[in-house]
């Protein structure tokens, strides 16, 4: 017989099998001998009290054996033979769109600027040892693109159940742990993304597909509106439908497109800072308890969002025992990001405080900044660029601007400039910093003072709404590390709703967060299956 029950327990039953066991039997009535096995379902924390609870979904199965797997594994045929698609670049969306191609039939070649994702890591090692950031290997380019040295946290705000689910099936079949399928707020971890980045491209490559490293595309090869394939920086061909999954860092990629005349268009993004805090700090503020987390509860997790002068103010892309990341992608630059390992077990929780920025602010309150960072003769563009309202780089050279300033307040290195977070809010130089998880190393600057106004304004608002809902939040034992600018695409490659084809290119699929449909891993990776789908219906599959 099987049986769901639904039950809220403390932690310290929800993490022992020997307990839930006892705990189900109990709850049943049934035999202990009876319970053959159970499958959690469901699995999230309630820490909204006092006393913090586990909820939990499963399926008891009494006198019968439960299922082997969690899922039916996907069957990848064999498509050496197939017409070939090109797939250009391996992030989430690329690696989901070849994967997705040949389920449905067809051979990806894919294409990646980067270096397979262990050579990459003594890349990013670099950028923290000797303040080199390689242009074509670092936290954003190489295999498994921005999502593979991440916290591999796979919720997303997608509403497509069916099509979240599936994504990770696929993370499962691949090598994630089960526990992905049930989870609340389902995480990988950096330590185990690289090796479920490699399977997938090992079956990519077991059933006839091609996965090319440090081969980036140049150039479209274009016929009468019609993209027929590729062109890489070595000079060679590739044909086929063309997906670009290049993500939102290729900045180059958006140059190209802009230059050619290919439409595109600015898109809103959120810009701000990195929060690091003590792990300890936030789990004793989450979980109500002096004790912190304890010995059964994993390291606590928070959101933040409020409104200040008619623009979001929010936290993004929560890091708990993670650590600061230097995730830029070319000289002169300073971006931070966060990561965690899978057993969240740093002693630093960090998060992304961003706020909402849309192209017409940079005619108003960003002009100011704006005016100054780029009268540096050094910089790409010009202040009249950026004031062009039909100019669709334009939110891109904001993000430029932004990291450049950074990179002088660093003083020409990875050291990211940071204040402690009362002292940014009381507009105070810091005298000293805080440790922090950050290994190029942080030097203490005004941010309050150089960061445009129109950002800090509000970060300094909205800390001070997230200190009066959460007493403690708001507090010097916290460091502001600047800049976090890599939130999202700066530019739209357009596409029509139905084919996903660029609105003026057939055979063009602009694909994932670099085209600025998607955001976070898995929605990429939806994106991605999304994309191959449509590429099927052009070749008529
Ligand atoms: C440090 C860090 C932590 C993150 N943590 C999370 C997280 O926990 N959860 C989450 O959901 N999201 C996270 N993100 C964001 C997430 O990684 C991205 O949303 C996601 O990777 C986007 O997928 P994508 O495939 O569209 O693009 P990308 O992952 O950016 O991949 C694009 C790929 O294209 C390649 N490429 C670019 N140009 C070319 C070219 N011209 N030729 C060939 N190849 C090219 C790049 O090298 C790259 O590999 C994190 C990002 C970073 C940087």
């Amino acid at each position: 017989m099987q049986k769901t029950l639904s039950i809220r327990v403390h932690p310290s039953i929800a993490a022992q099998d020997r307990e839930l066991r006892r705990y189900i039997v109990r709850e049943l009535g049934i035999d202990a001998r009876s319970l053959s096995d159970f499958r959690i379902r469901k699995r999230s924390i309630d820490a909204r009290q006092r006393t913090v609870f586990v909820n939990l979904t499963m399926d008891i199965y009494i006198n019968e054996p439960a299922p082997q797997a969690y899922f039916e594994p996907i069957f990848y045929p064999d498509v050496s033979e197939a017409p070939r698609v090109v797939v250009v670049g391996a992030g989430p969306g690329g690696l989901f769109a070849a994967l997705h191609l040949i389920e449905c039939g067809l051979c990806p070649v894919v294409l990646e600027r980067g270096k397979d994702v262990h050579e990459r890591r003594k890349d990013i090692a670099r950028i923290s040892r000797e303040h080199l950031v390689d242009s074509e290997s670092n936290y954003s380019f190489g295999e498994g693109g921005a999502g593979a040295y991440s916290d591999g946290k796979l919720y997303t705000r997608s509403k497509k159940r069916g099509s979240v689910e599936k994504i990770l099936r696929v993370f499962c079949q691949h090598g994630a742990s089960t526990d992905i399928l049930y989870d609340a707020h389902p995480h990988i971890g950096t330590d185990r993304l690289p090796r479920i980045i490699e399977a997938m491209r090992d079956q990519i490559r077991r059933s006839g597909g091609e996965v090319h490293f440090q081969t980036r595309v140049d150039a479209l090869l274009i016929n009468k509106e019609k993209v027929e394939g590729v062109r890489t920086s070595a000079g060679k061909e590739y044909l086929g439908p063309v997906i670009l999954a290049t993500g939102h860092s290729a900045r180059d990629v958006y140059r190209y497109l802009h230059q050619t005349g290919i439409a595109i268009e600015a898109k809103g993004i959120a810009v701000g800072v990195r929060l690091e805090h003590p792990a300890h700090l936030i789990d004793q503020l989450q979980y109500h308890s002096r004790e912190g987390r304890g010995s059964y509860l994993p390291a606590a997790e928070y959101s933040y969002v409020s409104q200040s002068g008619g623009r979001g103010v929010y936290s993004f892309c929560m890091c708990p025992g993670g650590i600061v990341v230097p995730a830029a992608s070319g000289p002169q630059q300073i971006v931070v990001n966060g990561m965690s390992p899978s057993n969240r077990g740093s002693s630093w929780s960090n998060s992304g405080m961003v706020v909402e920025t849309r192209p017409e602010d940079l005619d108003g309150e960003l002009g100011p900044f704006l005016k100054e960072a780029m009268s540096d003769e050094s910089f790409a563009a010009t202040h009249e660029d950026i004031q062009e309202p039909s100019n669709p780089l334009r939110i891109m050279y904001l993000q430029e601007a932004i990291e450049k300033a950074c990179w002088q307040q660093g003083q020409y290195r990875q050291t990211a400039p940071a204040q402690r977070m009362a002292d940014f809010v009381n507009r105070r130089l810091s005298a000293d910093l805080p440790a922090s998880s950050y290994s190029p190393g942080l030097i203490a600057s005004p941010l309050h003072f150089w960061m445009p106004q129109a950002v800090t304004r509000r970060l300094i608002d909205g800390f001070n709404q997230f200190g009066r809902k959460s007493h403690g939040f708001l507090t010097n034992e916290a460091v502001v590390i600047a800049a976090e600018t890599r939130t999202s695409a700066p530019v739209r490659i357009v596409r029509d709703n139905n084919s996903l084809q660029h609105i003026g290119l057939s055979g063009l699929f602009p694909c994932g967060e670099g085209a600025g449909y998607a955001g976070g891993i898995v929605s990429a990776a939806i994106d991605g299956e999304r994309c191959a789908e449509a590429v099927k219906n052009l070749l008529g599959g």
